[in-house]
């Protein structure tokens, strides 16, 4: 039965699911991305719609509305979610053959939750409930609905079906209006202790599960993600690279990592030029660690590497790793990418081959 959350989860979810007629009727599931919280959500949201919830406060994953909801059309589940995600959901559904996608007619699909949706939502809510039972309406990410959205939602906030439950997921909860963050009740998903981390992955099979939990700030659930898609590979890829890069030519790997970006690898692994800032903004930040003597937290598997490049010492990681935080905060709009990236692998190398 724990199976269907992991370990560190079912304290809270024992709590919740002890008195569900006393569930309020918005919650805000709040943590970092790979907290789980997503996951909490999808189960809430199950038991909530089962008509014969088990004895382990799990839905039963066998009655009809079980089935509905596996099969992504039980009549009182509203999702909201950005068209973007659930475009990329569809097009992984149909291994990318033949989806005649909004994307593919040159319009791009929104990464927000737009207003539009919320009076969809709403309407259906006027309707009444299919089933006699609760209804849910699972907005995820929350901080992905717009101000007229937000402002939207809040009417049925304030004045919610007596049905109803709302459920809102969140990575970074201050970006919420305060009129929404008020209305509802807050549950964080904080990591899970080092030790019980580590007994899960192992219990997954996860590969360098070690090194991943590191570079994933101890959050095992997106070490996970990483250890069994394309990003791992993007992993060791930067990191081949971030080894060759001290005796090599930083405006060569530019026009490399300019192609990578590009290609169906990197859009498949969600690799942009953001997400490679970070790494070396990770990289950056080991490399200081390391040259005070203490072990690097994102690349632990680099540990050898990353002491032959602390010559300069803590002052020049540091400066370094505070210059890349002002190219990350203009990583997603560059003016041309690949300057970009030259000029920050040659920022990067100062560091690298400072005596
Ligand atoms: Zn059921």
């Amino acid at each position: 039965m724990s199976a269907l959350l992991p370990p560190w989860l079912l304290p809270l979810w024992q709590q919740v699911t002890r008195d569900l007629a006393r569930l309020p009727h918005a919650l805000l599931l709040e943590g970092p991305a790979g907290s789980g919280k997503r996951q909490f959500a999808e189960q809430l949201a199950r038991r909530l719609l089962c008509v014969s919830p088990g004895g382990d406060g799990f839905a039963c994953g066998a009655c009809a509305a079980c089935n509905w909801f596996a099969a992504g059309n039980h009549p009182d589940m509203h999702r909201m979610v950005p068209a973007s995600a659930a475009l990329a959901e569809q097009e992984e559904g149909e291994d990318g053959e033949g989806s005649e996608s909004s994307a593919k007619d040159g319009k791009k699909a929104s990464d927000q939750i737009v207003i539009d949706q919320v009076r969809q939502m709403q309407s259906l809510l006027e309707v009444g409930g299919h089933q006699g039972g609760r209804r849910v309406v699972l907005i995820d990410p929350a901080e992905a609905m717009n101000v007229p959205t937000a402002n939207a939602l809040l009417k049925s906030l304030e004045e919610p079906p007596g049905d109803a439950v709302f459920l809102l997921v969140s990575h970074s909860p201050r970006r919420l209006l305060p009129t929404i963050r008020s209305r509802c009740q807050s549950w964080s998903f904080p990591r899970p202790e080092r030790a019980v981390a580590q007994q899960w992955l192992a219990a997954q099979r996860v590969s360098d599960a070690e090194a991943l939990l590191g570079f994933s700030g101890g959050l095992p659930l997106a070490a996970a993600a990483i250890a069994s898609g394309p990003l791992a590979d993007a992993r060791k890829r930067f990191m081949r690279d971030m080894q060759g890069l001290s005796r090599g030519d930083p405006l060569k790997l530019a026009g490399e990592w300019e192609a990578w970006l590009k290609s169906k690898a990197a859009l498949e692994a969600g690799l942009t030029l953001t997400v490679l800032v970070s790494w070396l903004q990770r990289w950056a930040y080991d490399a200081s660690r390391v040259a005070q003597g203490a072990a690097p937290r994102f690349f632990s598997d680099a540990a050898a590497e990353l002491a032959t490049l602390t010559k300069g010492g803590f002052d020049v990681w540091s400066s370094c790793y505070n210059e890349l935080a002002g190219y990350r905060r203009v990583s997603q709009h560059p003016l041309n990418a690949r300057l970009f990236l030259e000029d920050m692998l040659l920022r990067t190398t100062r560091a690298m081959t400072t005596k």
